[in-house]
């Protein structure tokens, strides 16, 4: 599989703050981001599935809130023999 690299016309380098050094490519899930410069590396899934990771490279999305489970205290009922059949 041939991958192209292209660069990013005014993309900055989240790390380094170099212009137009990130170039992007991509593979059948994910789009990568790389800087030429400093080695930084980032990558987005294709789908739009959510990830924890730094925005993209000019847009800015809005915070989404990621549904994670609060850390709360849970009752964990271990039935001492589980027999149901
Ligand atoms: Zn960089």
């Amino acid at each position: 599989m041939t991958v192209t690299k292209r660069f990013v016309a005014g993309a900055v380098c989240p790390r380094c703050a170099a212009m137009d050094a990130i170039r992007m490519y991509r593979d059948e899930v994910r789009e990568y981001r790389e800087c030429v410069k400093c080695g930084f590396e980032d990558s987005l899934r294709l789908d739009g599935r959510p990830e924890p990771k730094e925005v993209e490279t000019r847009v800015t999305r809005p915070a989404q809130p990621v549904e994670t489970e609060q850390a709360q205290p849970i009752k964990f009922v271990m039935p001492a023999k589980r027999k149901d059949k």
